[in-house]
């Protein structure tokens, strides 16, 4: 267990709770033996005192696999949008007309392809070496199965993407600078980085986004000790998706003498600590929201098997006693198993099944609420719809 902090290195951290939860809550199983006796792991949540940032000392790397049977693909219209909003943000605000972008750690690739599509005049490279597309899938996009290397760099960047990787990474300070080395030769080039915001987390007292693919909980604050180098500047954080996000926006080797801005917001250790000492009474009070329901007849629908619907499915209905369907609009998810729980994540066309039937949906990310309404009510369901914490929405 790590007894200094992965980016400051201070000592001065706190062990604040220890969970065991899934290594890959993204991972599905064909089985429900094979679910049930997935890798495990261990998150021993702990802060420091001195940056202000959050991450699981126990974390290990080793036992974590992305393979086929990953999958963190969220193919709806409300999160689409979302995309074609950063596009056009990054376009406008970068000013990218014939601009070169990097995307490193593109995953599948789906945003840097949205962004080449919609803006044909960039040339986007993207970069991870988990990629398993088609490597030239568009004449402006190329993409490399490989880790950042000098010699991918051709052209000068005119903009360096990283969204969703950095809360990955065990060592976060170090990886700002894996991506800045094979670009040191070039000057000011902007960088633009996404994370969750472990303030909305806190503040939202979501319990099920703790997991352990995430070792990272950043702080706006615990980011300037990322860009904390004489070769980069932390421009701007902006809350995005509803708050859950944060956009981090910065510069490699800037030529100015730029001093990076300091009004970043801090998490007091203390809410954390109330976060965490509210999780069993949310855990209680969900359990007794849905036996409620359960009593009167009603089927429980838990909505959105990514992240925040697996452990909230593990953390509430270990026996598979209380969940009657998990569905998720992902076709590769659907049919198989969540790991540890072994719940069965099924298509929204279970719901043709279930007509005049009444049913209980608890939403896992609110920000899908719409869009959820909208595909129950294609059908004769009298549905009540909650949150993960039992509030009627
Ligand atoms: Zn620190």
């Amino acid at each position: 267990m790590k007894t200094n902090c992965p980016i400051c290195k201070s000592t001065d951290i706190e062990n604040l709770l220890q969970i065991h939860a899934p290594s890959m809550q993204n991972k599905v199983y064909e089985s429900e033996s094979d679910a049930i006796h997935c890798i495990t792991g261990v998150i021993d949540l702990a802060h420091c005192n001195k940056c202000n940032f959050s991450f699981n000392a126990s974390f290990n790397e080793a036992i974590l696999q992305y393979d086929q049977n990953y999958d963190n693909a969220v193919p709806s219209t409300i999160f689409h949008e979302y995309y074609i909003a950063i596009c056009h943000y990054l376009f406008t605000n970068y000013n990218l007309e014939g601009a070169v972008v990097y995307d490193i750690g593109c995953g599948k690739g789906t945003f840097l392809n949205l962004l080449c599509s919609l803006f044909p005049s960039i040339k986007g490279v993207g970069i991870d070496p988990s990629y398993e597309g088609d490597l030239k899938p568009l004449h402006n996009l190329t993409f490399i199965q490989d880790f950042f290397r000098a010699e991918q760099v051709i052209d000068a960047p005119n903009l360096i993407i990283s969204r969703h990787v950095f809360e990955h990474i065990e060592f976060p300070k170090e990886f700002l600078q894996i991506i800045q080395e094979p670009i040191k030769k070039f000057r000011d080039v902007p960088v633009f980085i996404e994370v969750p915001d472990f303030g909305w987390i806190v503040k939202n007292k979501t319990f099920w986004d703790l997991c352990y693919e995430h070792c990272n909980y950043f702080s706006e604050k615990s980011l300037e000790a990322v860009f904390d180098n004489e070769w980069s500047v932390l421009n701007k954080i902006t809350k995005s998706f509803g708050g859950q996000y944060l956009w981090v926006e910065g510069i490699f080797n800037s030529s100015k003498n730029e001093i990076s801005r300091a009004n970043n917001e801090t998490i007091d250790c203390n809410a954390i600590k109330e976060f965490i000492e509210s999780i069993k009474n949310s855990q209680d009070s969900i359990k007794r929201v849905l036996q409620n329901y359960k009593n009167q007849k009603y089927k429980i629908i838990v909505w959105g098997m990514a992240t925040k619907g697996v452990i909230f499915s593990n953390t509430i209905d270990k026996n598979r006693k209380n969940i009657d369907y998990c569905i998720d609009i992902n076709k590769e998810k659907q049919n198989k198993f969540s790991p540890i729980s072994a719940h069965k994540i099924v298509s929204p066309d279970i719901l043709e099944t279930l007509e005049k039937t009444e049913c209980l949906v608890v939403v896992m990310n609110i920000n899908y609420i719409n869009e959820i309404k909208l595909e129950v009510a294609k059908h004769h369901i009298h549905a009540n719809f909650i949150d993960a914490h039992g509030n009627e929405l």
